[in-house]
């Protein structure tokens, strides 16, 4: 496709106007001030769009859209014994692909072109996100509560080799799949090093819970005598390309460690607000050199999947603890919810927009009510868009969402199945 004469914003907020892009073989192949020559199928009018690259969602869980809404406003360790494990508990694959179809329809929706997941059933996840187009990196969470058990005992163990065998680099190289060992106080040290290897053996990147709330990081201290990030560390976990949730109660001293390492914390502000876990130290993470990107967690803890919000979240939050107004401005938003995901998922030819680059963007609509006026497309961007802004989501040059219709889901079976296992489940 061309898209003609259309504001372009790179990951990191430059904006190069009246540009015109085109697209072959899913990728970006010209980006420039002339109209290159050739039949590049469809042409779009840009003059009223901004294109930028597409949010890459650096944590979540999808099928638990099935559970949004399920429990508010309740202490972290009631909401999850008494309402989220009981429903997992009976969680089919059918739930599962459902579940997953409409939260990949909310993402799209709203401009996400790839996501990092941890759950199970991941061969119906892997389903959906083949039919709809998304991309994902997806991880089948480890744990393990039975100390007579290695990691090669699990049935988490033999869903990886699965989804390794069957499912890695499907959908050409839209589904990449992450080892993904859900945290310190739901393993063990031993399993985390047979797991740390497992991905070392097979060339996989790692997805893991970390120091999400207090009562994590004091319990594992009185455990193993040190943090989270220690027994991460010692484990081999960080000898890995690592992407690590939350992270809200790293010590300063786990922070300098943690630099030391290709670890990506996947901040997650609304989650982390919402669960009232804390509040992550950011701009100390940044200025230590971390890397960073974001995430919207579940939609049982957020409770919608929209970057934009997470992303205007990450700022503001930032500016307001900080009680600098400068803290996180509006380019550094855009590179953690974009390019910063995309590195995190070992995805070094996407999330951005350049030549040569997979095609994974969004055009946004600047004659919406909340783009207008415009002294700064990138601080509307970041400060007022939302999902109403998206006027088209394309992953690997396919338009998978166009003027609010979807191309390759079916929304209306998606939103009635989803019901009927909702019904079905609780
Ligand atoms: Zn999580």
């Amino acid at each position: 496709m061309l898209i003609t004469d259309v504001d372009v914003l790179s990951a990191s907020g430059k904006l190069q106007s009246g540009m015109n892009v085109a697209v072959n073989d899913g990728r970006f192949c010209y980006i420039g001030k002339q109209i290159p020559d050739g039949d590049w199928g469809e042409r779009i009018n840009g003059s009223s769009l901004v294109m930028i690259p597409g949010f890459v969602n650096a944590h979540t869980h999808i099928p638990m859209v099935l559970m949004r809404g399920y429990g508010d406003d309740m202490p972290l360790d009631k909401w999850l014994y008494d309402r989220i494990f009981p429903v997992e508990d009976k969680l089919t694959g059918d739930d599962v692909y459902w579940g997953s179809m409409l939260g990949i329809a909310e993402m799209i929706a709203c401009g996400i072109t790839s996501f990092s997941d941890m759950y199970y059933y991941c061969a119906n996840i892997s389903k959906a996100v083949l039919e709809s187009g998304i991309k994902a990196n997806i991880g089948r969470g480890i744990s393990c509560f039975d100390d007579t058990k290695r990691f090669a005992d699990l049935p988490a163990h033999d869903e990886l080799v699965e989804l390794v065998n069957v499912y890695k680099n499907l959908g050409d190289g839209r589904i990449l799949i992450d080892a993904a060992p859900h945290s310190e106080y739901t393993t063990r040290p031993d399993i985390l090093s047979d797991v740390a290897e497992f991905a070392d053996m097979h060339k996989l990147r790692v997805q893991v819970h970390l120091s999400e709330t207090r009562k994590e990081h004091l319990e594992c201290t009185g455990r193993h005598g040190k943090t989270p990030a220690s027994v991460l560390r010692d484990s081999g976990i960080f000898d890995l390309p690592v992407t690590a949730a939350h992270c809200v109660w790293l010590t300063d001293l786990d922070i300098e460690m943690m630099s030391g390492y290709d670890v990506t914390i996947a901040h997650c502000p609304q989650s982390n607000l919402k669960l009232a876990s804390g509040i992550a130290q950011v701009e100390k993470m940044r200025r230590a050199g971390l890397k960073i990107a974001l995430g919207t967690d579940s939609a049982a803890s957020n409770n919608n999947l929209d970057m934009f919000e997470e992303m205007r979240t990450a700022a503001l939050l930032a500016k307001g603890v900080s009680l600098n107004p400068c803290a996180m401005p509006a380019c550094e938003a855009l590179f953690m919810a974009t390019r910063a995901g995309a590195l995190a998922q070992g995805r070094h030819d996407s999330g951005d927009i350049k030549q040569g680059y997979l095609a994974d963007f969004v055009l946004l609509d600047k004659h919406r009510p909340e783009m207008v006026p415009c002294h700064d497309i990138l601080s509307n961007v970041v400060y007022a868009a939302g999902a109403a802004s998206v006027k088209m989501t394309v992953v690997n040059g396919r338009i998978l969402y166009r003027d609010g219709n979807y191309l390759t889901i079916d929304i209306e079976r998606a939103i009635y199945e989803t019901k009927r296992c909702v019904r079905l489940l609780m």
